[in-house]
């Protein structure tokens, strides 16, 4: 079986992980400060705060950017939940824009009509490793004075312009959820070149405590620290991490040749200064095709090709979205694109071998 998805953990992250244990402290320690060191200076970025999870890092970006009640957040509907969940946690309102049926990023041109007088930033996803539209998006947050808040968490390592994913903001948030680029096993950061939204991060994610006083709530807060166990494993991760996003795209190169004339199959796009990295590798499969999207998933795992669809159904067809006012045609775009995508196999792990065999499979079928 080809998986979608394999973590990749080897004698390094498991002496790392040894180390910390038989330390004495397990908790969040040296090791944190250590990660957030190297992963600041990867992003090119001043400032990097471990968090637990991508969710508690947009929830802190929330959170340091100002965003309370009632505020509203631009963002997309094509996403994975917690994007607009975490909008949601910090008591704001999602304003989805639909997307570009290209990259499956927000659509620039969309999103000038929905800003109002409660409007304070934008959410703008990497979705599935490839950078939003940043110059155009970041033109329209410049004229409105709104921040940007990136979800970089499928896109570690990715750039535009040779600047890396995370950077583009007042903050980027990533994952380091075992499917990602890099894993920590469940864990997460944020990146900023702002001392005060670090702080003010860093304060969330204690309990609004600042790390220096003990007992001294500022602000309400969370626990969304990260241990010294997942940091471990996240430095031996980040060591690695060019070199498995090489062997993202090298597969997810390999696939586009060989598909891209199949009629009724549309192969992703890599716009034009943009380097993708692949966290998903997503074909569309259009009616010319000859089965439909459900079955020639359902094909490939018989043929023991892993492949999964992201995303079934845009969040504003989710009963709670939907009680935020939304309903099917509001985003058509998004609408039309959830019923086309298909990730195949393109991780590390997946071979030249796998690649030819997913290639052969499809062209039989
Ligand atoms: C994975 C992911 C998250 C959330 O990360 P967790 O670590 O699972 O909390 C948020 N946004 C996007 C786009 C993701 O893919």
């Amino acid at each position: 079986m080809i998986k979608i998805a394999q973590p990749i953990i080897k004698e390094e992250e498991i002496r790392a992980v040894e180390k910390v244990l038989k330390s004495g402290i397990i908790t969040q320690g040296p090791m944190v400060v250590e990660f957030e060191k190297w992963f600041a200076n990867f992003c090119g970025t001043k400032y990097a705060v471990a968090v637990n999870s991508g969710t508690a890092a947009l929830h802190c970006a929330l959170y340091a950017t100002g965003i309370k009640e009632r505020d509203e957040i631009i963002t997309t509907p094509f996403t994975f939940a917690a994007t607009a969940n975490s909008i949601i946690m910090q008591r704001a309102k999602p304003v989805f824009v639909d997307i570009l049926p290209d990259t499956f990023n927000i659509d620039p041109t969309k999103i000038e009509e929905k800003i109002t007088q409660k409007t304070k930033a934008i959410l703008p996803v990497d979705l599935y490793g490839q950078i939003y539209e940043v110059e155009a998006v970041n033109k329209i947050a410049k004229k409105y004075k709104l921040k940007i808040i990136e979800d970089a968490c499928q896109a570690h390592g990715a750039e535009f312009n040779h600047r890396k994913a995370g950077a583009f903001g007042e903050m980027g948030c990533f994952s380091f959820y075992a499917t990602k680029n890099m894993t920590t096993c469940e864990g997460g950061m944020i990146v900023t070149n702002s001392g005060r939204y670090a702080e003010l991060a860093r304060r969330f994610r204690h309990h609004g405590q600042s790390e220096k006083t003990h007992y001294q709530y500022f602000d309400l807060g969370f626990n969304y620290r990260m241990t010294d166990i997942a940091a471990a494993i996240g430095i031996e991760q980040l060591k690695r991490i060019d070199d498995f996003n090489k062997k993202r795209m090298r597969n997810a190169q390999m696939l586009t040749e060989r598909l891209k004339n199949i009629k009724g199959l549309i192969t992703p796009i890599i716009k034009k200064n943009y380097k993708h990295v692949f966290h998903q590798y997503t074909i569309r499969v259009t009616n010319e095709f000859k089965i439909t999207r459900d079955e020639l998933s359902q094909c490939l795992k018989e043929k023991g090709i892993g492949n999964s669809i992201f995303y079934p159904k845009p969040l504003h067809l989710y009963p709670y979205f939907r009680k935020l006012g939304y309903k099917k045609g509001d985003f058509p775009i998004s609408e039309k694109i959830s019923k086309e995508v298909l990730s195949l196999p393109v991780h590390p792990l997946v071979s030249e071998e796998d690649i030819k065999f997913i290639i052969k499979t499809i062209k039989e079928i």
